[in-house]
């Protein structure tokens, strides 16, 4: 499943949850319907700074709708860190960075390893 777009009001929520959790970091599940990112899925323990947050993915459910993840940076430094490179690959195809101060454009789409994936927000 390729992944175009992302709703608008997804998108509203993630970075709503950025700004809820800062200085802490939050992580979850993205699930698609039809090349959409439509819906995040909290993970129970994931709420946590930004080297301990991704132990947590072990725990994700494998289901076909799941597009990839999306985190917080509270750092503000939107590009994937070292720990989100190993553990992308084991989470889904793509996946949403947030960052401070979680305006409008403070977030960016990748791909497993790591490179820019543009998405189209969607009303
Ligand atoms: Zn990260």
């Amino acid at each position: 499943m390729n992944i175009r777009g992302i709703r608008q009001d997804l998108l509203s929520l993630l970075l709503q949850m950025g700004r809820e959790n800062h200085p802490n970091e939050f992580a979850g599940i993205i699930r698609e319907q039809d090349g959409i990112m439509e819906e995040l899925n909290l993970l129970p323990g994931t709420i946590g700074r930004e080297d301990s947050a991704s132990v947590f993915y072990d725990m994700m459910p494998l289901d076909t709708h799941v597009a990839g993840s999306a985190h917080s940076h509270p750092n503000g430094v939107i590009l994937p860190s070292d720990a989100d490179l190993s553990f992308f690959p084991r989470t889904g195809r793509y996946h949403l960075i947030i960052g401070y101060p979680y305006r409008k454009n403070n977030w960016r789409c990748f791909t497993a390893n790591g490179e820019p994936h543009d998405l189209e927000v969607i009303p």
